[in-house]
This record gives C-alpha cells, structure tokens and sequence, in this order.
C-alpha cells in the first residue's frame, strides 16, 4: 500500500473540485486531485452543455416551422434528421470535455490520483485499494446524481436520466419526463421541439423553480401548449412491455390516463454523492440525509479539517456556485485552521426554456408578507416581444416597502436569461427602485418590460 502525504486533498475533478484545486495551490498549499470517473465535469458532459446543443438544434427546428406568420414559408416539410441532431451534440460536447481533460492533463502527475476515495478518519483516505492518503485537510467536492424512485428502477434500461439523452445516436419517437424541475422542462421542451412526442409528469404542481403561484400558473399554461404537461400527475404504475413503457397516472384534473412510451427519462431531482465516502468513519457532525454540517460561507464542516463544496453540500447545484464554493473550500482547506467567510454573489437561477424562467434574490415564498410591493408586467403586449412573436411572459419584481430596495424577481418571459443578469446586479449593487429606473433603457428592447414592473412597483409604494 502506497501511503501520500499533502496539505489539502481534494476528492472529486469536476467543476467544485477543480477550482478547489486550484485556489490551494495559489494559496501556497501541495494538493492532490483524486478522480475515481471520467474527468469532464458533470457540467461539460451531462450537464448545462450538452442541454445547451439540444435546446439550440429544438429552436432551430421551432423556428423553421413557426416562420409562416411572418410571411416567411418553408415550402416542403421541414425534417428534423435524430442522427444528425445527436451527431452535433455529441461533437460539440466532446470538444467542450476535451477542454477540460486537457486543463487536467497539464496539471503535475504528482498532484492526480485515481480511485474512489473513502475516509479511514477526518485526515486520512483510503483511494482504491492501492493507496492511502494522509491530508492536513480534505476538500469534498463529489457533486451529485440523479434520484431514481424505485418504480423506474424497475424498468431497466428503459428508464434513463439526463447522462443517458447525450449518449444517443437518434431521437426517440416517445418519451415521458418524471419531474417538472429545471431538467424536466429544459429537455422535455427541447425534445418535444425536435417531434418526440413528450409528456412532461410533475407529482407537486412545481413548476421549475417558481414559487409566486401567479408566475407558476402562468409556466403552466405557456408550457401546456407546447407539450402535454400535467405537473400534479399521481403516477400509479409504469410498467415494461417488450421495449415499451406503459405509464398509467391520474392528471390533476382527476382523469385516469394510460400512455405507452419508448422512454421514461427520471428529472425527479439530484441528491449529494457522499454515499461511498464512509463519512461514519469520522467525526463530522451529520444531519437527516447523512450530509456534514457545514458553514454555507466557510464550507467547513464543524470545526473539523473539513470542507464541502459543489453540489456535494446539497445546496445551489449550480455551475457558478460550484466554481465560487470551490474556490473558497480549497482556499480556506490550504489555511486551516484560520478560514474566512467569503462573499456570496446575488442569487440568480435560470431555466433554458422558451420563454425563458428565471429568478433573482429573494423567493416569493421566503419574503415576509406585507414587507414589499409586487411590480408587474405581463410580455403580451410589450413592444419588442411583440414585434418578434415572443410575446408570452409574466414577470414579478418584488420592492422593499421601507428601503426601497429591489429584494427580488420571480418571471417566464423572452430574453430572461439576460434580464436576470441586470437584475442580479442591481440586487448585489443594492440599488434602490428609484436607482434602477434612473439607469439607462434602450428603445425598443424587451428591457423595457422590466422597466413597466419597475414603475409599477414604485407605484404601489406610493
Ligand atoms: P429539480 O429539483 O429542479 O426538480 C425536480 C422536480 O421533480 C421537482 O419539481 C420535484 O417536485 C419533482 N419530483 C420529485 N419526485 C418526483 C416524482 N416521483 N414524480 C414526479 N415528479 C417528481 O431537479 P432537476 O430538474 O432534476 O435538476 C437538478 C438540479 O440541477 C437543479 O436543482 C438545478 O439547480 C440544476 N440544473 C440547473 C440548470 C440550469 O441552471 N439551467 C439546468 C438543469 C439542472
């Protein structure tokens, strides 16, 4: 048995772990990267990008069918060839991959190891069967896997996660997606864009993130007309037949329905990879669902030479958290024991949908009733959108009563991806209404529709 000595090892290459790897040693510390899988990131392979590839192929098919209003025909069908769409996505995934195993292949040998990695004690690791890893401190950055409820596991390979969509060669004919989460809308969208018959099974009413019900009710009908979507169905059974599924489930409205699919593609949300850590095996305090409990700002677990990052903590599974959070835990596992909080940015999440779903700041549902105004703007008649036939959102900004300030944003509508952004940064700069409405906006753009909600707020403040 071959036994390691370093300052901060870290367990786990993907986006958490690699940015802890490198904040350790530009704070002066030896680390070690221990990667039992394929090095990639869950981001870059399974992830945001390859979601990102299939989305662009769903809107270049969306567009090309929906140009005759402009007066825009495409005399013939349009064909939507599954080869092909896999092809691109596969490729330019690959090279995004390849990026980042070649960022991994530059780094020492001294400071890689394969092997799952599990914990004899709070400094010392078991990596494989092969060596033993002695750490002033430990960086967990395990990322994290889809759930599957056991009456999908049943159904064998028919019965697929997000990781299994970027490993076909074609597109499936039919496809259910369990869960009306950011996965089950971003990939039951873009599928159901590219002719796979989809229907999308939520069990809560949820709707992505969204938690203002009149924004929510709103998602709801934009995506009911895309694609069957039923997000309070009680799904009964899901049985195999030969290489079909049949999906008995009562919809929301209380109807009994059976359909028959090709797939059963499980979006029921992602749970922390700590399983195979032996996190028992040391002193960590653990909660309810076996995580450590940690310092959300210092990502220390206790007081011990221990740190968690990345979607491993089970909070913000979220590429630009990941990178930020490992940024902290290696820089704060290279100081132990003197850590530092560090500066969380304005909270801001994104569904690739289309209309787009996004949210900035506070919830709707952690807001203190009574405490702040509702500025709102429905898309449907706002200029630009409507000169491009993107008409369709509803957006909620949320105003401090007292300080005026913007506390939050909850909305479906076009563009919102970079909405978000300016709404995030007004939020980190702790601009006031008044402040944000004194800002520049540009005629015409879809920005001007944030500006509708912003007045309508001041309005109710009044
Ligand atoms: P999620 O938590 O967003 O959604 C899962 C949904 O499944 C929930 O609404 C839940 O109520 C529902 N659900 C749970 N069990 C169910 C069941 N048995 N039947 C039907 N529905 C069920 O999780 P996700 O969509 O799997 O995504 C995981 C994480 O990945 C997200 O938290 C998100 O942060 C991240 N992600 C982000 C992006 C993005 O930034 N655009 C895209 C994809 C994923």
């Amino acid at each position: 048995m071959n036994t390691i000595h370093t300052d901060v090892a870290i367990i786990g290459a993907g986006s958490a772990g690699l940015s802890a790897y490198r904040a350790a040693k530009a704070a002066g510390a030896s680390a070690l990267l221990i990667e039992g899988g394929a090095h990639g990131t869950t981001c870059a392979r399974v992830g945001c990008m390859p979601s990102k590839l299939l989305i662009a192929a769903a809107d270049a098919a969306y567009h090309a069918t929906h140009a005759d209003a402009f007066g825009v025909h495409i005399d013939g069908a349009v064909r939507i060839d599954g080869r092909e769409v896999m092809a691109r996505v596969k490729r330019e995934r690959d090279r995004f991959v390849s990026l980042v195993v070649a960022g991994v292949d530059a780094m020492p040998e001294a400071d890689k190891l394969t092997g799952y990695a599990r914990f004899i004690d709070d400094n010392l690791l078991q990596v494989g069967e092969h060596t033993k890893v002695q750490a002033k401190s430990v960086v967990i950055a395990t990322g994290s896997s889809p759930v599957m409820p056991a009456m999908y596991r049943a159904l064998g390979d028919r019965a697929i996660i997000n990781d299994d969509v970027f490993a076909w060669n074609d597109l499936p004919k039919r496809i259910a997606v369990i869960g009306a989460g950011v996965i089950g809308l971003e990939l039951g969208q873009a599928l159901a864009r590219l002719a796979v018959r989809v229907s999308v099974l939520g069990a809560r009413g949820r709707v992505g993130p969204l938690s203002d019900p009149d924004v929510r009710g709103y998602a709801e009908r934009v995506f009911g007309e895309a694609f069957r979507f039923e997000p309070q169905a009680r799904v009964e059974a899901a049985v195999r037949e030969g290489d079909e599924v049949r999906v008995r489930y009562v919809s929301g409205d209380g109807a009994l329905v059976e359909e028959t699919f090709d797939y059963v593609l499980v979006a029921a949300g992602r749970k922390p990879n700590v399983g195979g850590l032996a996190l028992l095996d040391t002193s960590l305090v653990l909660d309810d669902d076996g995580l450590p409990v940690y310092d959300p700002l210092t990502l220390q677990a206790g007081a011990h030479p221990v740190f968690i990052a990345g979607d491993a903590n089970g909070v913000l599974p979220l590429l630009h958290e990941a990178a930020d959070e490992g940024r902290a835990a290696g820089t704060n596992a290279a100081r132990y024991p003197h850590v530092a909080p560090f500066d969380r940015r304005a909270p801001i999440a994104i569904a690739f949908t289309d209309p787009g779903i996004a949210m900035v700041g506070a919830r709707f549902v952690d807001l203190t009733t009574d405490s702040f105004v509702t500025g709102e703007v429905s898309f449907e008649d706002q200029g630009r959108s409507r000169v491009m036939l993107r008409n369709r959102g509803l957006m909620h900004v949320y105003v401090d009563r007292v300080s005026r300030r913007f506390v939050g944003a909850e909305w479906i509508g076009p563009d919102a991806e970079h909405i978000a952004h300016l709404l995030a940064w007004a939020l980190q700069m702790k601009l006031t209404v008044d402040e944000m409405l004194r800002m520049p906006f540009y005629h015409p753009v879809v920005e001007e529709g944030l500006r509708t909600a912003l007045r309508d707020a001041v309005g109710k403040l009044v």
